[in-house]
Formats: structure tokens, sequence, C-alpha cells
């Protein structure tokens, strides 16, 4: 938007005149990186350039900043930002960055009305305002004409999109957006960060089978639980428990046979018990689940958990977080394999000196890793490709999360 009003993007802090630190606020470490970070380019500056400090950590500590970070020229929250260089809200605008890849994201609303008490994005972000299906529309036509083919909706939680407005939830407004997406020629459409807890009461496994079972709609479940044991989720602000989990994802490998699940967890919960703690891996390791992130539970002043008793040492909080990836990892390796032998067309994405990369469609781009591709065929000979070229591929081997695979 900056660049469309007539702005030059330098990355050269000498050569600016305005200097922006997009800030992020969402963990401690987070917001020690902000601090930092102003103070080294406020060294590194022209002396007439100026800083100014903006997002998501100035919308939690505006006050603060103005008080004790001289080093930034202006503290801006979102709309500061926007009124200062006259510019449209990207929820009020229609404007995607030109690029050359296949697939983009689509945000489809912002904030978010939960109460998880380890989070702080509704206070950032605000309540949950659903954009205009019709200007996610035109977003998405864009994005067609670009030649984009695969479109992955986003959101601080995709099954809640219409809800703010919509109480008739006999058809989740989901559901349309996807069939016009759909309509326009875009034939994958990914979903992620699809919270479970947005879906009604007794309804869930309904609703989330006609949602994916919607044209276009890739299998890719990116369902984040959190954890798995009811005392924890129910302190967490989490509205759903483990029953329902496990009945949710027995039916997506019942109804969806082909399908990956991703979810993510976060280790040393304030009040979390050892017995806890290994009730979680003992159900995580059975659950259908391919992918995963966990997460050391971090203590942030502004968030509700941070009056929570029983905290968890972070050490342990960060033992139990490795001891659980290294447990899954196994498990994870093997449910892969199943990818073996199997056929898909993708595209070029990248190249290095023994393999194309590119990603089949269970692996979703920045999360899931990639899939390799021998640039030579079974007689040596060298297969010439160039990026966004489409080929057939099949899977030879696994790595965890990566794939190696053959053209065919
Ligand atoms: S649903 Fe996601 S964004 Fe919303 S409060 Fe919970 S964790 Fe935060």
């Amino acid at each position: 938007m900056l660049t469309r009003k007539g702005y030059i993007e330098s990355k050269n802090e000498q050569d600016a005149d305005y200097i922006i630190i997009n800030s992020c606020g969402f963990i401690e470490d987070a917001l020690l990186e902000t601090i930092e970070e102003t103070i080294i380019i406020s060294k590194l500056k022209k002396r007439s350039s100026k800083i100014i400090l903006t997002g998501c950590a100035v919308n939690l500590y505006k006050d603060q900043f103005i008080k004790d970070l001289f080093e930034a020229d202006y503290i801006f929250n979102y709309q500061d930002f926007y009124q200062f260089f006259e510019i449209n809200s990207y929820e009020n605008s229609i404007y995607r960055r030109l690029s050359d890849r296949k697939w983009e994201y689509l945000l489809i609303s912002e904030g978010c009305s939960k109460k998880c008490t380890y989070c702080t994005i509704p206070l950032i972000k605000g309540k949950y305002r659903s954009f205009d299906m019709n200007q996610i529309i035109e977003e998405a036509k864009i994005l067609k004409e670009r030649r984009v083919e695969e479109i992955i909706l986003i959101s601080q939680d995709t099954a809640y999109y219409g809800l703010d407005h919509n109480i008739n939830r006999k058809e989740h407004p989901l559901e349309k957006l996807i069939e016009k997406i759909y309509e326009l020629g875009i034939e994958k459409i990914r979903i992620l960060y699809f919270n479970l807890d947005s879906l009604e009461k007794g309804n869930e496994v309904e609703l989330l089978e006609k949602i994916y079972s919607s044209k276009g709609v890739i299998p890719y479940f990116e369902i984040p639980f959190q954890h798995l044991v009811d005392g924890i989720l129910k302190k967490m602000g989490r509205n759903i428990n483990f029953e329902t989990i496990d009945l949710i994802l027995k039916s997506i490998k019942e109804k969806f046979n082909d399908s990956v699940i991703r979810t993510s967890i976060i280790t040393g919960f304030p009040g979390e018990t050892e017995k806890d703690y290994l009730l979680l891996k003992e159900r995580l390791l059975k659950l259908p689940i391919d992918y995963l992130n966990v997460f050391a539970y971090c203590d942030m002043q502004k968030a509700p958990s941070y009056k929570l008793k029983n905290k968890v040492k972070s050490e342990i909080a960060v033992e139990r977080r490795n001891d659980l990836i290294n447990s899954f990892e196994e498990t994870s390796k093997n449910r892969l394999k199943r990818f073996i032998g199997t056929e898909d067309e993708i595209y070029i994405e990248g190249e290095d000196e023994n393999y194309y990369m590119g990603r089949i469609w269970s692996q979703t781009p920045d999360l899931d890793g990639l899939t390799y591709i021998y640039k030579d065929d079974k007689s040596k000979k060298i297969i010439e490709l160039n990026k966004n070229n489409k080929v057939k591929v099949r899977i030879l081997d696994t790595f965890f999360y990566d794939f190696y695979g053959e053209i065919l």
C-alpha cells in the first residue's frame, strides 16, 4: 500500500527516510526483540531518518514504549499508522503483493473473540471481524488472474468465519465462501487454523464433514488442540474436551481416507502435573496426527493465564516440549511412510545442485517440509525444469517431514 502511494522501498537503513519496525507482541521473546531491534536500528540509521515502531507489540504496550523507548520517533498502533501515511487499513482494501508463486494466503478475518487464557491476540487485534465475502472474492479473483492455483485460507480462527454476523448455523458461511472461490476456477483450497471450539456443540462432526467435503477443499486438517487433558483444556479456556477431539479425529479418518492432520500443543501450562503431561503424551501418540508443533508455555504479563497459580518451571515446560517432539518424531515418520508410492502433480518451487523442490498436496508451504525431486531420471539423464513448471512425481522415500520423489 505504501509503494502504491509512491514510497520507495529501501533495504538499507542509510537510504531510508522512514524505518518501519513491524513488531510482534505474542510472546515475551518477540517483545525483547522489538526493543533490541529498535535500539540497533537507531544506531545504524542516518541522522535525519525517522523510526516508526508499529505492529502488535505497540497495540499491547504503547504507553510503556512512549515512556521508555526514546529511540523510536513515532510509536503507532495500526490506526495511527494508516492515518499517518493516509492509506486504507488492509481490512478495507484489496491489495496483494506481486509474486509468481502458485499459492497465496487469503486472510478472511481479523481479531478473535475466544478467551484462550494463554493468548493475547484478542487484546492485540480486538474482536473477531469477518471480512466481507464479496471483498474476499474480489481478492481471490485477482489471485486467479495472477494464475494462483492454490488458495490458503487464514484467520485467527477460520471455523468462526461469518459466525460473528450469521446466527443461522445450518449452512456455515465458510461453505459459501469456499463455493464462491471454487467457482472462480480455484480448485485447491487449503484451510488453516480451523478451531473446533467454533463449531456448534454437538454438531462438530457434521459441520466439519460438510465444510471439508466442499469442492476444492484439500483434506488437510490443521486443527490446534493445545492440550489433550480436560482439566488443562479448561484452564486454557478451550471450550472442548478430549472425548470430542477423539471423536472428531476418528470421523476425519473414516470419512476422509486420504487426509492429513496437523495440530499444535502447549506444554507446561500452569497446573500441568507430570501425570497430566504423561497422559497428554500417551493420547497424542495414539491420535492419527501427522504433523505437530509444540510450544513450551511462556508467561505473558497481559495474558489471563499470567494470574494462574501452580506455574510450571520454564525448564520443565521446555523439557516436556523436547520430550514430546522426540517421542512424536518416530510416530510421525512411520505415519508419513504411507505416502511412499503415491503420485501427485506439483510445481517446481526451487532447486539446488541435485534436486528440484516442490510440495505434494499434503505439504503446506512453510509448515510441513518439501518434496525433493531427483534432477536425473533412471538413465542418469538430467531433466531440465524451471520454476513453476508442473511435473508429475512419485514419492520414493520420506525423511521426517521431507519427501523424496522421481519425475514420472
Ligand atoms: S482461538 Fe486462537 S487467537 Fe483466539 S484466543 Fe484462542 S489461541 Fe488466541
